[in-house]
C-alpha cells in the first residue's frame, strides 16, 4: 500500500501498473520561492484543470496550509469542488473566470466564490442571481488588454464599468478586482507586453475615475511573475511555476528560478523479449528493429495522456539508460528498443520526473512532442493513480474506494480509481 515519504523520491508502489507521484514538499517550496520573488504582492495558486493534472484538492489544501490565501480556477464547477472539499472562505478566496450562460451563479454566490465578469451578459445573469439569493457578489472585472481571448474590449469598458459601479452603489456587488491576462509574457521583448501593461493601466485608471476601488489588481501569469516585476500589482496568478516547471524554458530552467518539478510519472515494464532484426514494432510498423535486440513493453498509452505525438520520439529512462519510444504510442501501451539489455519484467520505467535521477522531464517530453510542458502534465489521465509524497494535510475523505494495491490517495474527482476501470 501507499506509504508517504518526505524525500521526494519516486518509487513505484508495489503492484501498480503506473503512477504519477506528486511531491507536495516541492509544491510548497515552489510557492515559497514565488512568494519571495513577488515580495508585497500576493500569490494565487492556480489549480484549474485538476491542478494541471496534479490533483486540485490536494494541491489547494497544501497551498492553503502553507498560507496561500487565493486559489484560481477556470470553471465555476472547479471552484465549487474546492469549497465542497472543505476549503472555507476564511481560509482562501477562490476566483473563477470562465463563465458561460447559465452559470452556476447562485451556487457560486452561496459558496462565497469570487466571479470574473468580462461582458454585460454575465453581469446581467450575475445580478439576477444576486437578487434571487440576496447574497451580494464579489466581482473581478476583466479587461481585454490585447490577448484577444476573454475580457472586455476597451470600447465596451466604460459601459461595463458604469453598470458595475451602479450595481455596487445599490449594494448588489463589490468590485473586488480589475484584471487582465498576457498574450506573450513568455517571449521577452515581445511588443505586446508593453502595450498590454499600458492598456491595463488605462483600464484601471478609467475604473478608478468611475468610482471603483478594486483592492486586487492582477495581470501576471507564471512567465510574467518570473520575468516582469512591473506586472505584479497586488496579486500574481501562478500556475505552471508552482508545479515546478519553467514557462520560459529558453530563458531559464526550473532550478534557475528556484523551482522543482512536482510530478513524476513512472510505469512498470510489462514484458521484455528477444526479437530478431527486421521486426516491425507497433501499429503501422513505423519502427523496425535494426538487428537482433530486446523490446520492452511500457503499459501506458494515449488514454493515459501519453501523447501519440511521442511516437518514435518520447524519452524514458530504464535501468539508468535513456530509451526512445519505438514506433507508435497506442491507446494503452508503447514499446521501447532495449538494445539487447534485459531489465526484469516489473522494473521501473521513468517517463518524466524532476531530473534529479537523470531521467527525462516533462519539458523534455514537451519538446519531443512539439508541445509545452503545460500540456504534458495536464493531460496525464484519470486512469493513472496519483500518489502524494510529503503531505502536511490529510487526503480528501471523499475518495473513491480503490482496489487492492491501488493507492487511495488523491484520486482525481470523477476519475477512474482502479486499474479495473481501463478498457
Ligand atoms: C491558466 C491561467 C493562469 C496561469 O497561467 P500559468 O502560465 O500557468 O501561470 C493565469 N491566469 C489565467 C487567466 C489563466 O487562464
Amino acid at each position: 500500500m501507499t506509504t508517504a515519504n518526505t524525500t521526494g523520491t519516486a518509487t513505484l508502489t508495489d503492484g501498480v501498473r503506473a503512477e504519477a507521484t506528486i511531491d507536495l514538499a516541492a509544491l510548497r517550496g515552489n510557492l515559497a520561492a514565488l512568494r519571495e520573488r513577488v515580495g508585497a504582492a500576493t500569490v494565487m495558486a492556480t489549480v484549474k484543470a485538476d491542478a494541471y493534472g496534479h490533483g486540485a484538492v490536494r494541491c489547494a489544501r497544501e497551498a492553503v496550509a502553507a498560507g496561500i490565501g487565493w486559489l484560481g480556477t477556470a470553471l465555476p464547477q472547479e471552484a465549487l469542488a474546492l469549497r465542497a472539499a472543505g476549503i472555507r472562505p476564511d481560509q482562501a478566496r477562490i476566483l473563477c473566470w470562465l463563465w458561460t450562460p447559465g452559470g452556476p451563479w447562485r451556487e457560486a454566490l452561496l459558496a462565497d466564490i469570487d466571479v470574473s465578469v468580462s461582458a454585460q451578459w454575465a453581469l446581467d445573469e450575475l445580478l439576477a442571481a444576486v437578487r434571487a439569493t440576496g447574497v451580494p457578489a464579489r466581482v473581478h472585472l476583466k479587461a481585454d488588454t490585447g490577448l484577444g481571448r476573454n475580457g472586455c474590449q476597451p470600447h465596451d469598458w466604460p459601459e461595463l464599468v458604469g453598470a458595475a459601479r451602479r450595481a455596487e452603489a445599490e449594494g448588489l456587488l463589490t468590485v473586488v478586482g480589475v484584471w487582465s491576462h498576457f498574450a506573450a509574457a513568455d517571449e521577452p521583448g515581445h511588443p505586446s507586453i508593453q502595450a498590454q501593461l499600458d492598456a491595463f493601466r488605462e483600464a484601471l485608471a478609467y475604473a478608478e475615475a468611475a468610482g471603483l476601488r478594486p483592492a486586487v489588481r492582477h495581470l501576471a501569469n507564471s512567465p510574467a511573475t518570473l520575468l516582469l516585476p512591473q506586472s505584479h500589482y497586488d496579486l500574481v496568478r501562478t500556475g505552471l511555476a508552482m508545479y515546478g516547471l519553467s514557462p520560459v524554458p529558453e530563458v531559464g530552467s526550473p532550478a534557475d528560478f528556484g523551482l522543482r518539478p512536482v510530478m513524476a510519472l513512472t510505469a512498470r515494464l510489462a514484458l521484455v523479449k528477444h526479437v530478431p532484426g527486421g521486426h516491425g514494432v507497433s501499429y503501422g510498423h513505423h519502427y523496425t528493429t535494426p538487428g537482433p535486440t530486446t523490446l520492452g513493453l511500457v503499459p501506458v498509452g494515449y488514454s493515459d495522456g501519453i501523447p501519440r505525438h511521442a511516437s518514435g520520439t518520447g524519452p524514458v529512462q530504464i535501468a539508468g539508460k535513456w530509451r526512445t519510444v519505438a514506433g507508435r504510442v497506442a491507446m494503452d501501451q508503447f514499446v521501447v528498443d532495449l538494445g539487447g539489455d534485459t531489465p526484469a519484467v516489473g522494473d521501473e520505467v521513468l517517463l518524466f520526473g524532476n531530473g534529479e535521477q537523470g531521467e527525462p522531464t516533462a519539458e523534455d517530453w514537451g519538446r519531443a512532442c512539439g508541445t509545452i510542458s503545460y500540456e504534458i502534465v495536464t493531460r496525464i489521465g484519470a486512469r493513472v493513480p496519483r500518489r502524494y509524497l510529503g503531505a502536511t494535510t490529510e487526503a480528501p475523505t471523499a475518495d473513491v474506494p480503490a482496489a487492492e494495491g491501488v493507492p487511495t490517495e488523491g484520486v482525481p474527482t470523477g476519475g477512474a480509481a482502479t486499474e479495473g476501470a481501463s478498457v
